[in-house]
């Protein structure tokens, strides 16, 4: 009797992890299916170059960026606007892991759980990208060969109209694995942590706009070296005697070094965290790369170092570029999206896109304060007649990256305009001087922009 109640037991055991195999089985089924259906050993929906066989993909205009044409995945005809918009779109062999074709390849197929990868209506989907192909091939030409990305992108709707990352490739004619060039496949746009230089210097004014009552009433003298707890921090020249906007638009290693020190460890890292730089973000699904932001073995000077921007500290283009929406934008932004919609091939709209907004990146009154300081330092450092007819606020940045390498040359900041509410970044690695170098790609590609749209 005991025996058959121990097998008995046995079974009941034995059927009850079944039916949980089963149910862990249909959840996975109902939730995955469509990234299973879209992996690359499906014959069913890949050639055997791996090419999907089935989406087409168009920017915001309707330019069709690439499709399939007799079997075959065909990309726009002219080959810059391949290699300005291959880390967008992706290619075949699926290298740039957050290119639509491989990231979006799930929608781009139109699987369900239904039908399957068959549809009715038309095999695949139409994925137009917020992106304009005429201002990502006018980047990529700002770019001039120089290693770096650019970003644009409307911080009241999460458009992302420009993104460009080099160096890049083309994709109807990839290089062979041994003569691909460093970085390629790399979009540095979304995946990439660099050190962000004296572009980090918003985030010091914001803690010390919030913490420092008498900020402004101070003024600060630069000789050209200021010591931070024992360490000397440079400045390219002696500033002289300023206020803290003067600073902030002279980019005063002193002042700014200083006031990190002053602020201490913990509120500096209140401020990055609350700025959403050392986070990962969603852009449709995409992660971005974490930017890195450490001072809990530092010391006061090595703080210092760190509220200019250098120390140990990165920062993620997109992350970075979407703070600067927050501060033009009342301290939240549009959260970046790339997808603008998706159709069946005739037309009938099988998603729906919507706006996502970030979480508060900024008090709003520090933002608007931060703000009126990012549009004096084009007044008083970058030239107004640089960025002729455009309210734009900026930071520039020249970010030491050690060795014997030049500095990366940065340039972010926002359009002040409500008819063009875009956010930018620009980063030209090993460039040069942020102001000059990534500040004229920057005016070049946002005249375009306004003149576009
Ligand atoms: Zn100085």
């Amino acid at each position: 009797m005991r025996k058959i109640e121990k097998r008995a037991v046995l079974c009941l055991i034995i059927a009850l992890a079944l039916i949980a195999g089963l149910g862990l089985f249909c959840f996975r089924f109902v939730t995955n299916a469509a990234d299973w259906a879209a992996y690359p050993y499906n014959r069913h929906m890949y050639s055997n170059s791996g090419q999907l066989l089935s989406g087409t993909i168009l920017d915001r205009d309707g330019d069709v960026l690439t499709e399939v044409k007799d079997g075959e995945r065909v990309y726009y005809p002219d080959a810059t606007v391949r290699r300005a918009t291959v880390h967008a779109v992706g290619d075949g062999s699926g290298y740039i892991g957050t290119g639509a074709l491989t990231a979006f390849a799930d929608r781009l197929s139109g699987y369900n759980l239904i039908t399957g990868g068959y549809s009715p209506l038309g095999s695949g989907r139409n994925l137009t990208l917020t992106l304009d192909a005429y201002l990502n091939v006018t980047a990529y030409n700002a770019m001039d060969g120089r290693q770096g990305t650019v970003g644009v992108y409307n911080y009241k709707t999460g458009d992302i109209l420009c993104m460009v990352s080099t160096p890049s490739f083309d994709p109807e004619n990839p290089p062979a694995a041994s003569e691909a060039q460093d970085g390629i496949y790399l979009n540095r746009f979304l995946s990439s942590a660099q050190v962000p230089g004296s572009i980090f210097k918003t985030v010091t004014l914001t803690a010390a706009l919030e913490n420092l009552p008498d900020l402004k009433d101070r003024t600060f003298t630069c000789t050209g070296e200021t010591t931070v707890g024992g360490t000397v921090i440079t400045c390219p020249k002696p500033h002289g005697k300023m206020d803290i906007a003067s600073a902030f638009a002279n980019s005063c290693n002193g002042v700014f070094g200083a006031l990190a020190a002053e602020l201490g460890g913990d509120t500096m890292t209140k401020y990055v965290e609350q700025a959403g730089l050392t986070r990962r973000m969603s852009v449709d699904g995409i992660m971005t790369a974490a930017g890195h932001y450490d001072v809990s073995e530092a010391d006061k000077g090595q703080i210092g170092w760190s509220g200019v921007g250098q120390y140990t500290d990165t920062v993620n283009p997109c992350n970075m570029m979407t703070y600067m929406g927050a501060i033009a934008n009342g301290g939240t932004a549009a959260v970046p999206r790339l997808i603008l919609d998706i159709t069946t091939p005739s037309g009938i709209p099988t998603s729906w896109q919507r706006t996502e907004e970030t979480d508060t990146l900024v008090q709003a009154s520090t933002a608007s304060q931060v703000k009126e300081m990012m549009k004096n330092n084009v007044a008083q450092t970058y030239g107004t007649d640089r960025f002729r007819g455009l309210d734009i606020g900026a930071k520039s940045g020249t970010a030491e990256v050690g060795g014997d390498k030049r500095p990366n040359a940065w340039f972010a900041g926002f359009l002040d305009d409500p008819e063009h509410p875009y956010a930018f970044i620009v980063l030209v690695e090993n460039g040069g001087g942020g102001a000059s170098v990534a500040g004229e790609i920057a005016a070049t590609v946002l005249q375009a922009c306004v003149d576009k749209f």
